[in-house]
């Protein structure tokens, strides 16, 4: 469906839980209170919910968290939304995909995007609160069942200020590296103003060189020739071009990451007239986020679902 600036906005990015097993020190901040079940959107409440986004002519599916792979019903889901005409991907941190990856193929899922930021150990932990060793054995499930596959990695100084070995890693396992600035958010903006690069004079210094823009990827390379995608919400914004509107584990609308307008649709979902209440709320999507301007999103990436 067309918003109100012309864009055709036709890609749902649906968050199926707000927990998570690790602890990514600018996600989410901790301790996080645990949701109540009756918060959360069931099974069935985000298949109608699903209909919905159909109808209005969506067919790209995200599925995120929190960590997706800990909600319960989520092959399910996935052959649900393929269904019902949408192509599936899952973004996760692949910690428990090992498990879970074939099953996953089954439901009909088509592409797999790996939250990985080091391939250092010891970094790994302090960052991210995990074994970096789970992380790769569910890439390498993920590779085994042969789903397109991306990493990505938020740019963090002193985390991974060379990319040298992200991308050695992503080619050897045939995915492209994605690297993303590191976006301020209202309950993380402290550890985003220590930690944040500047990702311009990073490339500099990388004598990386654009090769294009794919989407929102800006494409690199580097003097030997190895590539990477930029993905530069702050330096160099997609607004113009975002597809996309997210909608949490509660059932809430957020039709853009960074503004703080949430619409918490559940109590909306039986009525009649619930597509068209929808549509008229996407199309009221902001025209651009406002983080240059210092307005940031109160809620955590971690519970909006990135
Ligand atoms: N648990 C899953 C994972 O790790 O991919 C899905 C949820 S996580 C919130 C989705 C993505 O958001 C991850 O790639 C994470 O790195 C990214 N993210 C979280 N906070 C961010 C921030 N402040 N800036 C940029 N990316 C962020």
């Amino acid at each position: 469906m067309l918003d109100a600036f012309g864009r055709n906005i036709r890609y749902l990015r649906l968050s199926v839980t707000d927990l998570c097993n690790l602890s990514c020190r600018y996600c989410k901040p901790r301790p996080v209170p645990k949701l109540r079940h009756e918060d959360l959107a069931s099974i069935d409440e985000l298949m109608s919910f699903l209909d919905a986004f159909a109808a209005l002519g969506f067919d790209k599916l995200r599925l995120t968290g929190g960590e997706p792979l800990l909600r319960k019903g989520l092959a399910a889901l996935i052959e649900g939304g393929v269904q019902k005409g949408f192509t599936v991907g899952l973004t996760t941190n692949a910690t428990l995909l090992a498990e879970r990856a074939a099953e996953l193929k089954s439901a009909g899922l088509s592409s797999v995007n790996v939250s990985l930021d080091t391939l250092d150990e010891t970094v790994y932990r302090a960052v991210c609160g995990g074994d970096l060793a789970d992380a790769l054995r569910g890439i390498d499930a993920a590779v085994r069942q042969g789903f397109p596959l991306k990493i990505n990695a938020v740019l963090q100084r002193g985390v991974n200020d060379d990319p040298r070995p992200l991308i050695d890693y992503a080619r050897s396992v045939g995915a492209e590296l994605r690297l993303i600035e590191l976006m301020p958010f209202a309950t993380t903006a402290d550890y985003v103003a220590d930690r944040a690069p500047d990702s311009r004079s990073l490339l500099r210094q990388w004598d990386a060189v654009p090769i294009g823009r794919e989407g929102k990827v800006d494409r690199y390379r580097l003097p030997d020739g190895a590539t990477f995608g930029l993905i530069a919400p702050l330096t160099h914004p997609f607004c113009a071009a975002c597809d996309r509107v997210r909608l949490t584990c509660k059932g809430e609308l957020i039709p853009c990451l960074h503004r703080p307008t949430v619409y918490p649709l559940r109590p909306l979902l039986k009525r009649k007239d619930f597509v068209s209440i929808l549509k008229s709320l996407i199309a009221e999507k902001p025209p651009r986020h406002l983080l240059a301007e210092g307005v940031y999103q109160p809620i955590d990436m971690g519970s909006i679902g990135g």
